[in-house]
């Protein structure tokens, strides 16, 4: 997109863009069958180009694409000449989803030569994809006898032609011609990402925020039209001006320098220029936007600078909001009725959003970004929904209602699924129910190894309707109770009765198993809207957790008093995250002696046994354990954080999170050094981070000497299982071995551990 100050001009395209949905129209207008209507079409567009060549390939169910219509090839061909996936220029533009504009085809090394088609005559062409929903399912070419480079306008005429196109299939207006061709939403599709939450759900697509479907793309009249565009952009200005006046108010410094951006983006003469002559050319104002909207991305995303890449997200976001202005959708039309087995489709989601949803009509999530550490996914997995994170585009290629599977083992999601793949699926979920089953009856087997180490097994939670897994899960208590989600749950904070209470109804659920409150660890991915912070760099190594604690004291010690008077006399475990140095347990201890000496003045009865521990999420702590053990009851490692600190590595990134291996030398020589420390101090140390709950990484921190180990509640079956099939001894020793050797595999040399010696992983 250009910036600045370009004058709306009449394009050399408006006319032909114009003249072909003219000629579309009266095309439908008249008698005639499918076939007929595309011999037709493809003249039309033939002559409007002044090509001497128009074709129509169309992709069938094997992917190959099969010539159903050309203006100046052999008629012979039509129905004749298929291509493979991928074969020629033609598949090429199939498979990459972009036009290809080559001036000598013939000289191409990818071009296909077809005697049946009498294409040799050709030299120059040009082929645009036919998509809907963000699937190709054909292609539209032009050739001429000249050798030439078509120009933009061309490009552009012929995308639009495109579009409308794809429409007239999908709606059956070409009828007869789709009888052996997949079309749109009949296609299926599946989309690689990566689990962040393990299960398999079979169910049906709900849109986070849906994507305004436009479905009608001719307009009758483009002086209305364009009206309709005007003040379409008009209110968008206006209400993008409020967003900003309101945001000066609460923020500045880089995020509001984002927003100006995207003002300045909203406002760009070259974006309104492209939309308005789209609009002459004869689409309606909602088919211009969508049909700008993906030429501009396409151009953006071919600039390697990254400032380009950034402004695709704000190019998405401004057409969706165009996009809802013309069609009145407010946004608020989220259903409010979910299906019973909804399946969650967003860009991005945060925790409290993934809360907001009836939890007992979700079984999946998919979202484009994410990754198994992020916050949504530790909700996920709490919900016990299966989830799948980095699904590239998957909004684009989903519609509300499209029958979707989420294989929360290999991190494939499947879109529209066949019969057949539906079938197998529901065979794979019957047997994970087995393996459930299996699981269920292990709940109360006690945890302990092959040489007889009794190994703890506790269960994460943060909600109390987490709290019946409990029971359910066989755990021996909750090793990390993550209090902030009832913060980021709640409108305003969470006034001391209220978190009093819901620390009551926790313990209550518990029935005297112990449970590990874990204070405030706000920040990083999980802000609170009514606690105003000041916009960040690198929020998830700035004000969070005890840092903003230690900040705002008050806010520590109402949490403590709701704490002390929860507990009531009885026992009470806590724990602080993101302890940078030993002196801030001196300081968080002094607010908690505060308090104690509070509730004693008060007449509130003290803790029969008060356990104070440390979390362990920043390497530096890692250097001061002979300073920090003396002064807690336990540590409690949280290896998310702290592999994201050990590596530099954000845990939200899948694309830095998953470079780096848990079961490699340096994390687990760290983790050795902890242990080991921990123990020579008989300091009790849990770990309850995400390695806890994956069978092989927990084996390995078992070889380590941990013996306590906390997760989310569906994996107490699985890591019970391998417990019980691990000799820890031999395993130790072979990893003191291991960890003495530079340059090895030591996630290969566990795995190979694990099947030598049958550990159940
Ligand atoms: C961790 O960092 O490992 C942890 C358990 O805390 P959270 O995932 O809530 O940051
Ligand atoms: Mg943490």
């Amino acid at each position: 997109m250009r910036r600045g100050g370009d004058e709306p001009r009449i394009s050399a395209s408006e006319p032909a863009l114009r003249v072909i949905m003219r000629r579309l129209r009266e095309i439908l207008a008249e008698p005639g069958d499918g076939q007929s209507r595309l011999d037709k079409i493809v003249r039309q567009i033939a002559g409007v180009m002044v090509a001497e060549v128009c074709s129509i390939y169309l992709k069938r169910r094997d992917h190959s694409l099969e010539l159903f219509a050309t203006e100046g090839l052999h008629r012979e061909a039509v129905h004749n000449t298929r291509l493979n996936r991928g074969e020629g220029l033609v598949g090429r533009c199939a498979e990459l989803a972009v036009p290809i504009n080559e001036p000598d085809a013939q000289s191409h090394p990818a071009f296909s030569y077809r005697p049946e088609t009498g294409e040799e005559a050709y030299h120059s062409l040009l082929a645009v994809p036919i998509q809907r929903s963000g699937q190709v399912i054909g292609v539209l070419v032009v050739q001429n006898h000249t050798a030439k480079h078509y120009s933009e306008d061309d490009t552009e005429v012929l995308q639009a032609t495109a579009m409308v196109i794809a429409e007239l299939l999908v709606s059956g207006a070409v009828s007869g011609t789709e009888a052996d061709i997949e079309i749109s939403k009949s296609l299926s599709a599946v989309i690689k990402g990566e689990v962040i939450s393990d299960g398999i759900a079979l169910g049906h697509a709900v849109l986070h925020e849906p994507r305004v479907v436009v479905s009608t793309l001719m307009a009758d009249d483009p002086a209305v039209e364009l009206g309709r565009l005007e003040a379409a952009l008009a209110a968008l200005h206006t209400s993008l001006d409020e967003m900003f006046e309101h945001d000066r108010l609460l923020a500045d410094g880089e995020h509001r320098d984002v927003l100006e951006a995207y003002r300045m983006f909203a406002k760009d003469r070259g974006w309104q220029r492209r939309l308005g002559e789209a609009v002459k050319g004869g689409l309606t104002a909602e088919a211009a936007v969508e049909r700008v909207q993906n030429s501009t991305r396409a151009q953006m995303l071919r600039h390697a600078d990254p400032y380009w890449r950034e402004r695709v997200r704000d190019l998405d976001d401004l057409s969706d909001r165009l996009l809802r202005i013309l069609t009145g959708h407010t946004g608020e039309d989220r259903p409010v009725e979910l299906p019973p087995d909804a399946i969650l489709i967003a860009r991005t989601m945060g925790p409290a959003e993934l809360l907001d949803y009836d939890r007992t009509r979700l079984r999946g999530l998919i979202v484009e970004d994410g990754s198994r550490q992020s916050h949504v996914a530790i909700v996920a997995k709490a919900l016990g929904i299966a989830a799948i994170g980095q699904a590239r585009r998957i909004v684009e290629h989903v519609a509300n209602g499209d029958a979707v599977i989420v294989d929360g083992e290999t991190g494939e999601v499947h879109v529209r699924p066949s019969a057949d793949l539906v079938k197998s699926y529901s065979d794979k979920v019957r047997f994970r129910a087995k393996r459930q089953e299996r699981y269920h009856k292990l709940r109360d087997v006690p945890a302990v190894t092959v040489d007889g180490i009794p190994i703890r097994l506790s269960m994460n939670a943060g909600l109390i309707a987490d709290m019946p897994h409990l029971e359910e899960s066989g755990a021996e208590g909750v090793g990390l109770f993550r209090t902030e989600i009832q913060f980021m749950l709640s409108e305003k904070m969470p006034r001391l009765m209220q978190q009093a209470e819901a620390y009551r109804a926790v313990l209550a659920e518990a029935a005297g198993k112990p449970v590990v409150f874990r204070t405030l660890d706000i920040g990083g991915d999980k802000m609170l809207p009514y606690l105003s912070a000041l916009p960040e760099e690198n929020p998830a190594m700035g004000w969070r957790a005890t840092r903003m604690v230690l900040d705002r004291p008050a806010l520590f010690r109402a949490q403590v008093r709701a704490l002390l008077r929860a507990a009531n006399g009885r026992r009470l475990d806590m724990m602080v995250p993101m302890l940078s140095m030993s002196s801030e347990m001196d300081e968080l201890r002094s607010l908690l002696d505060k308090e104690l000496v509070h509730a004693k003045r008060h007449g509130y009865p003290l803790p029969s046994t008060l356990n104070v521990g440390a979390m362990l999420e920043v390497p530096s702590l890692l250097y001061e354990l002979d300073a920090l053990l003396p002064k807690v009851d336990f540590i409690s490692v949280g290896s998310n954080d702290l592999l994201q600190f050990l590596f530099a590595a954000d845990r939200t990134n899948a694309q830095v999170a998953s470079r780096y291996d848990p079961l490699s030398i340096a994390p687990m020589r760290a983790l050795k050094h902890l242990i080991t420390k921990a123990s020579e101090q008989s300091v009790p140390l849990t770990v309850c981070g995400e390695m806890a709950g994956s069978p092989l990484s927990a084996m390995a921190l078992i070889g380590l000497g941990c013996r306590s180990l906390s997760m989310a509640a569906s994996s107490i079956g699985p890591i019970k299982a391998m417990v019980l099939s691990l000799n820890a001894g031999q395993l130790a020793e072979r990893l003191d071995i291991l960890l003495g050797k530079t340059d090895i595999d030591l996630h290969a040399n566990l795995l190979n551990f694990a099947e030598r010696h049958g550990v159940e992983l």
